[in-house]
């Protein structure tokens, strides 16, 4: 189930409340199955899904509340709390300093998106401001750098790579003292992805990281991946130990159940989410917005 889908089956559930002649039990307990099935299709994972439900009963305490009005409005705010808080990390997001260099270390499998996003944030800062510089530390995808390169010169950002270098470490290190002696304040270094996760690619990672020392490590997530975001959030965190969430392709067919588990695994806010394949479709990830857009 795609998130406008479960906007629209949160909603009508919620509009039960308006029909019910007397908000009972019972009723608390049917609109509640209905909005934990939609979120369980939509790829929730179902601890979560569980603990919505628990939370959404000890916060409405059915039977001692009072009159119609009220009991509708308590119920429908416990909900949003609940999924406010399935999309919230509670933690505080890496903020970079003016005239300092930040280094943002992007990683993730191949195909989720991580070169194409390493531009529009590189061109997200750039429109705010910063002096912002892109390092290609993908040695692996044949194509890589030529990517980035041609995204990078469209969008007028300075980049770093090399065709002959087969070290990614030596690469990125190089790119990261290059532009950290020109005073770049924004440095985003791309690394390479595999096709699935494997001892090889988390090795590169932490010696990458080591090597560069990120202020920052950002996981790029592909946000139609469903059930299987958990377990790989899970498996980057451990081995890249990232602070932050991009969740690409949301434009899509992405269901967002698994943008929602993977924040509850790794506790480890989403940013910003990815809405299309150009430039600018880069959009800042804010819980309470994300939640009350979805509800439409
Ligand atoms: P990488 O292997 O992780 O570096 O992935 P790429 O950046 O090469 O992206 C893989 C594909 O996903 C490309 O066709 C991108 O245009 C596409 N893509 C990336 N982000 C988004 C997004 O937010 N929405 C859509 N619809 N496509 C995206």
């Amino acid at each position: 189930m795609v998130l406008a889908d479960l906007g629209r089956k949160i909603n009508t559930a919620l509009h039960e409340l308006t029909k019910a002649p007397v908000i009972d039990e019972k009723v608390l307990d049917a609109i509640l199955k209905e909005i934990c099935g939609a979120l369980l299709m939509a790829d929730v994972n179902i601890k979560l899904v569980g603990r919505l439900r628990e939370n959404v009963k000890k916060a409405v305490n059915i039977n001692d509340i009072g009159g119609g009005v009220n009991k509708k409005r308590i119920i429908e705010k416990a909900v949003m709390d609940e999924l406010f808080d399935l999309v919230d990390a509670h933690t505080d997001v890496y903020k970079p300093t003016k005239r300092k260099s930040s280094i943002f270390l992007m990683v993730g499998l191949q195909g989720a998106g991580k070169t194409t996003t390493c531009t529009k944030l590189a061109s997200y800062y750039q429109r705010k401001g910063w002096k912002t510089a892109l390092v290609c530390a993908d040695t692996f995808r044949a194509g890589a750098f030529d990517q980035l390169k041609q995204n990078a010169t469209k969008a007028k950002i300075p980049y770093y790579g090399s065709y002959t270098e087969a070290d990614p470490v030596a690469i990125a290190l190089e790119g990261v003292e290059k532009f950290k002696a020109d005073k770049f304040e924004i440095i985003i270094v791309d690394t390479s992805g595999r096709h699935k996760q494997e001892a090889e690619l988390f090795e590169e990672m932490k010696q990458i990281s080591a090597a560069v020392q990120p202020d920052s490590t950002i996981f790029v997530m592909d946000g139609t991946i469903g059930q299987a975001a958990e377990s790989q959030a899970k498996a980057f965190k451990e081995a890249a130990d990232f602070g932050s969430i991009i969740m690409t392709k949301m434009d899509g067919h992405a269901k967002g159940g698994g943008a929602i588990s993977a924040v509850a695994a790794t506790q480890s806010p989403i940013v910003f989410i990815g809405t299309g394949e150009h430039l600018h479709d880069l959009e800042r990830f804010e819980p309470k917005p994300f939640i009350r857009k979805m509800l439409g």
